[in-house]
């Protein structure tokens, strides 16, 4: 039996807000599998792990795990099915720009060709592990999409595992914590093994049962040198955002413009970690969860299906006709974001299809009553940050807090006026990393002037030098001949 604690979180979470949390919605019908789509997309550039390239052509035949695009990142994405590669074109993605973007085309042949990579077996170290994560595609399955390996370094003491997901209608985690409670927690070890933590964290909220019934059971079985510290957390949102996780579970404050792993904390999702067990055992990653959900849908529930599985299909298997509906929130109703194209393909980040009519509120002009700052976790001044961003002043948001916000959406919920204030912070946050990757591109061409230079420099004196040898050779030469000459005569 591992060692372990169950405990109640003693901390309370600063802002944030108790609302309806929907979630019954999905968990009603237990998860299934849906039938492989005719059609399977991946974009090149967004699949996640940074843009890529395709290892494919058209007309290429694939197996299950065949690798089709390698990031610049290095992760590499597999085809989800086998079948045929049938085009590389510009296609709907599930991304907030609502852009199409390039993307691999397979049409899956309904044989169950694979491929795998060797297992890893114990002991193997971190490096290998990264390598492995890379290998077989595994992401940091938070929604932002960082690639695990950025996370893991040397100096970490302690790996949380993400149970909280506090976001309305999502049950995607939760659900993945029953049913596959013990690849999660392997993956968990194997992972605190090779970076050499004692204590793996898993911040859950209270109203998840069965999981933690699930989990429980798992440990109760587990031989183990760690030891899982499990922390009941309020159904507070943003309570799974992980700087407030952090808080919230160690008592650690992050400070401003740091991630947790400067801290020496890791915090991962259950599917990250299920994914790293699956990896370990040779297996790159072809399927997500995700739930299906909203007032709109015949027959919400969760679902695992393909990666690239087109979105129509999925709003099908919920019981709906996709032409009923005019959009989709791809995420919860709080950082979710709509898409219109259902031709679009999910992807290795896409935990939810979120269906539902909302009445838009007309917009009107801020009334100052600072309800929003009352519920921020991060305890910022939204309205000051919106009135800097209104008036083109980006320096001013950021310093009054802009890249601390999380873009939980909070304050969003509780504005009478109905700004959409998160909305404001993200385009915000998006200027900011362009002026920051600007100013990276303008000093790397710098650098790449400076090294030029340099090496040009170098090879001009190389050239000299080489000339002046010669010279002196040549005089020495002729020295020697006229010698010759006058001791001949
Ligand atoms: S809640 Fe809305 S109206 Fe009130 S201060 Fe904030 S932005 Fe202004
Ligand atoms: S979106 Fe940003 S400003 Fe608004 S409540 Fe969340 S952290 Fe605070």
């Amino acid at each position: 039996m591992a060692d372990y604690q169950i405990r109640h979180c003693e901390r309370k979470l600063e802002g944030g807000i108790y609302t309806e949390t929907y979630k019954a919605l999905s968990t009603a019908e237990p998860c299934s599998f849906v039938n492989t789509p005719t059609r399977l997309t991946f974009p090149i550039h967004f699949s996640g792990g940074g843009p890529g390239e395709s290892i494919v052509s058209i007309g290429d035949q694939v197996a299950k795990r065949t690798p089709i695009i390698r990031c610049h990142s290095g992760i590499i994405h597999v085809a989800s099915r086998a079948g045929i590669v049938v085009d590389i074109t510009d296609h709907a993605m599930t991304h907030p720009s609502g852009e199409r973007s390039s993307c691999i085309v397979i049409e899956p042949d309904g044989s169950d060709t694979q491929e795998s990579l060797n297992p890893l077996s114990w002991p193997f170290d971190a490096n290998t592990l990264r390598d492995r994560a890379i290998e077989a595609g595994v992401l940091g399955l938070s929604g932002a999409s960082f690639p695990s390996l950025k996370r893991w370094i040397d100096g970490t003491t302690t790996l949380i595992i993400n149970g909280a997901e506090c976001e309305p209608y999502i049950t995607a985690d939760d659900t993945l914590m029953q049913i596959d409670t013990h690849s999660m927690i392997r993956g968990a070890y194997l992972l605190s093994q090779a970076l050499d933590i004692k204590t793996i964290v898993i911040g859950i909220e209270n109203n998840k049962p069965e999981a933690l019934t699930a989990i429980e059971g798992v440990l109760k079985q587990y031989h183990s040198n760690c030891f899982f510290d499990i922390v009941l957390l309020d159904p507070k949102y943003p309570s799974g955002s992980e700087r407030q996780l952090v808080w919230l579970t160690l008592g650690i404050e992050i400070p401003t413009g740091s991630r947790s792993v400067e801290t020496g904390v890791i915090v991962h999702n259950p599917g990250t970690l299920i994914d790293l067990s699956r990896a370990i055992d040779g297996k790159s990653i072809t399927d997500r969860l995700v739930t299906l959900t909203g007032q709109a849908l015949a027959r919400p529930r969760n679902v695992i299906a393909p990666i690239g599985t087109p979105i129509t299909d999925l709003i099908e298997a919920a019981g709906t006709d996709p032409e009923l509906l005019d959009s989709i929130t791809v995420g919860g109703p709080m950082m979710g974001f709509a898409i219109t194209d259902f031709a679009a393909g999910i992807t290795k980040t896409t935990n939810c299809l979120l269906a539902r009519s909302v009445e838009l509120q007309p917009e009107s002009p801020c009334i100052r009553c600072g309800a929003c700052a009352t519920v921020c976790p991060v305890r910022l001044q939204p309205q000051l940050m919106l009135f800097a961003l209104k008036g083109g002043a980006l320096n001013h948001a950021i310093h009054e807090g802009l890249t601390d916000c999380v873009e939980c959406a909070a304050c969003d919920t509780v504005c009478p006026s109905h700004i959409p204030l998160a909305e404001w912070f993200r385009l915000g946050w998006f200027q900011t990393k362009e002026i920051s990757a600007k100013r990276l591109r303008s000093s790397e061409a710098r650098e790449r002037f400076e090294t030029r230079n340099l090496r040009l420099k170098r090879i001009a004196a190389e050239q000299d030098l080489k000339r002046l040898t010669r010279k002196a050779k040549s005089s020495e030469a002729l020295e020697k001949a006229r010698k010759a000459r006058e001791a001949a005569s």
